[in-house]
């Protein structure tokens, strides 16, 4: 019996990343994510799936794939597909972005699913919210790097590597047949990069038959710029101390290192950094990973409450979670009183609150994810721009990407030396078989369609 894999997400798009790896009778999904573009065509302009159709809304137009003895009961209710008990054997993640997580709250409760120590207290702290992909699964298990998880005729070995959210892996799959490689997604330039490039000397020693690599800067134009996490705080920190009016900033929460990245550089220029109650939640959760070195909130950063319904900061306008932050967080208007003294991370979507701050002009914003990479993206940064620009502030760019250059995955595909390379997570997986002195064959994976790597 062949050793098959098929890839239903990240085929030719970044992100999405959806990887069934079957040997005889044992099945096992690599992430089960949601695609950055994926049913836009359907689902924009305001048009959402609804929740209380199950996956039912996403079948319709081809979202999700037709795995027999994968999806719950509840996914299944209004849909033509009957419910089988499970035959997929476990899901893995990578590591907790959304594009590789996601989809995972149709999959069935009794399907165990694997991820990381780190992984687990991100998924409790957006528990908190309602809003973890991972929920009310009977079998959440978790793997620190190393360890070894036999799953039918399959061993998965996670071995940790360093992107843009704490807790990511890639996988060693062993199987009768030989060894298949998944690199999740990874870089080498942030503060981790030695735990990739360990990643990447057991993945050589395996000699694998087939590695599954992603590629997200492999393009013809890598348009985006090499700056680590090191240089995102001395940039920052420039930002702080030459302007003298409020600073904020907009990045993704859940993006540890950019949260130290922005503390450090408070540290240096002598401000505060403000969070989100969200982003406080989830750095008390992360306090008890022994491995990460996070800022306290309250303490090293303080919290900012925004104004819900009456206004009036009641106890009963908040989540039961929010209300702790109460007492010790900042309002809008004490963010006002010492503007100048503090940083405040803000998500894009609570733009708004710069109304309430009122700010004086002359301050500066710091855009600090990816550049805009396709229309909606560019669309997002005008508004953002006619914001920042209506309150009289600079606007700044400074980011350290989540993954590595094309130059880098060029290498590591190169130095893995697998028989078969299947490029995911990249528009352009055709690039690929232009890395020089490969000695593989590179598979463009299609959506859905098996490839047989023994
Ligand atoms: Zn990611």
């Amino acid at each position: 019996m062949p050793l098959r894999v098929i890839c239903y997400g990240g085929a030719c798009e970044i992100g999405g990343n959806k990887i069934l790896i079957e040997d005889k009778d044992t099945k096992v999904l690599l992430d089960f994510g949601a695609g950055f573009s994926e049913g836009i065509e359907y689902f924009s302009a305001g048009i959402k799936p609804r929740t209380v159709n199950g996956a039912g809304d996403y079948f319709e137009f081809g979202l999700l794939p037709e795995i027999e003895g994968l999806y719950s009961e509840d996914a299944l209710a209004n849909t033509s597909i009957k419910y089988v008990r499970p035959e997929v054997d476990a899901v893995f993640v990578s590591h907790f972005h959304s594009d590789h997580t996601s989809r995972i709250e149709f999959v069935d409760p009794d399907i165990p699913v694997y991820c990381g120590e780190t992984t687990k207290l991100i998924h409790e702290a957006y528990d908190t919210f309602g809003t973890s992909p991972l929920r009310a699964k009977k079998k959440l298990l978790t793997f620190r790097t190393g360890s070894k998880l036999k799953i039918g005729n399959l061993e998965v070995v996670p071995i940790h590597v360093d992107h843009s959210i704490p807790g990511a892996y890639g996988f060693l799959i062993f199987s009768s047949a030989g060894t298949i490689v998944y690199t999740g997604d990874f870089r080498f330039h942030g503060p981790q990069g030695s735990m990739t490039e360990q990643f990447l000397e057991e993945a050589v020693r395996t000699r694998p038959l087939a590695l599954i690599s992603e590629g997200t800067r492999v393009s013809t134009q890598d348009t985006r710029r090499q700056t680590s996490e090191a240089d995102v705080v001395s940039m920052t920190c420039d930002v702080l101390e030459s302007c003298k009016k409020f600073v904020f900033s907009s990045f993704r929460g859940n993006d540890i290192d950019r949260i130290n990245s922005f503390y450090k550089a408070c540290m240096r220029a002598q401000r505060t950094f403000v969070v989100s109650t969200k982003t406080a939640v989830l750095l008390e959760k992360l306090k008890r990973d022994s491995h990460l070195h996070v800022p306290e909130p309250a303490k090293d950063v303080e919290v900012y409450v925004r104004r819900k319904k009456s206004g009036k900061f009641d106890d009963r306008d908040y989540s039961v979670w929010e209300r702790k932050y109460l007492d010790v967080g900042l309002t809008c208007e004490e963010i006002r009183k010492k503007q100048e003294r503090l940083f405040l991370h803000l998500d894009i979507w609570n733009l708004p609150e710069i109304i309430d701050i009122k700010p004086e002009p002359g301050g500066a914003y710091i855009h600090s994810s990816s550049e805009a990479f396709n229309e909606e993206g560019e669309e997002e940064e005008e508004v953002v721009r006619n914001w920042v620009s209506h309150f009289g502030f600079s606007y700044n760019q400074i980011h350290a990407s989540g993954h590595a250059s094309a130059f880098e995955v060029e290498g590591l595909v190169r130095n893995i030396s697998a028989q078969t390379v299947i490029p995911i997570h990249t528009d352009h997986p055709e690039l690929f078989a232009s890395f020089k002195n490969l000695k593989g064959k590179v598979v463009a994976p299609k959506k859905g369609e098996e490839i047989h790597v023994a």
